[in-house]
């Protein structure tokens, strides 16, 4: 266990290497309120859109996000090569495999009502490489098998990169990755650096936040494998909005211990 320094102790990101952030707990009453929130609310709605159409989306938010996912790698002391790589699958779900790839499917596109919804699945994708959750997750021999079949199908489909800087992969590519699954607290962790790439590059979080209750909402439809490994309820709601107010209260500030 690396302890920060006294000071630093109150940013709670990288007091320990792992589990790196336990998050703030929410109360019984706050996670009512968020069961509330979401039932009393739509289930999203599919918009269809062209590949062109979503490629275009999915690149414009991707490009805009990456100086602040570079810097938040940084901070935790991590180096991150973004590629981003365009699934065509109707999914609504999106991946992080390799140093730094983000695989995102089309329906990430297609169910988003804005960009900062889209920024919300994203950043938190480029949040799980900012704090080494690729390479940590206790399923690490699985995604090397994965990762292996998911680089094959890349080889096999590539078609080059789009003017938009997306890599094009094959559809299907983002479904083999979701057998991988993250602990909770890692979870909480990329919800937290997330949100603070998001807002860092200029997102609403607030705005973003309501990817998660429509996730909340499909969760009793089988349009999305993204439930399967992140859990989206009530329970990540609460936790996801004591995450932001205290990354708020922290002024944003992920705070690098030394050797963190
Ligand atoms: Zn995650």
């Amino acid at each position: 266990m690396r302890l920060a320094t006294s000071a630093l102790m109150l940013l709670p990101l990288l007091a320990c290497a792992d589990p790196a952030y336990q998050g703030p707990a929410f109360t019984p009453a706050q996670q009512s309120a968020a069961m509330a929130e979401i039932s009393g609310g739509q289930a999203p709605v599919r918009r269809a859109m062209t590949d062109e159409q979503a490629q275009q989306a999915i690149a414009r938010v991707a490009r805009r996000l990456a100086p602040a996912g570079t810097s938040a790698c940084q901070e935790l002391r991590r180096t991150c090569n973004w590629r981003f790589i365009y699934d065509p699958s109707q999914e609504l779900n999106a991946a992080a495999t390799g140093e730094g790839d983000i695989i995102i499917q089309r329906g990430v596109a297609e169910y988003a009502r804005n960009d900062d919804e889209m920024a919300f699945v994203i950043a938190h994708e480029m949040a799980h490489h900012a704090a080494n959750h690729v390479q940590n997750t206790t399923t690490r021999a699985q995604i090397g098998g994965v990762l292996a079949g998911v680089l094959a199908s890349l080889a096999g489909a590539y078609a080059g990169v789009s003017p938009d800087g997306l890599v094009q992969g094959a559809a299907g590519i983002g479904s083999q990755l979701a057998v991988i699954s993250y602990s909770k607290a890692q979870e909480r962790e990329a919800d937290a650096i997330g949100a603070t790439i998001m807002h860092r590059a200029g997102y609403d979080v607030a705005q973003g936040r309501s990817m998660l209750l429509a996730l909340a909402r499909l969760s009793g439809r089988l349009e999305t494998s993204l439930l399967s490994t992140h859990p989206a309820g009530p329970d990540r709601v609460a936790s996801f909005d004591a995450a932001v107010a205290d990354m708020k209260r922290a002024n944003w500030r992920l705070g690098a211990a030394p050797g963190g």
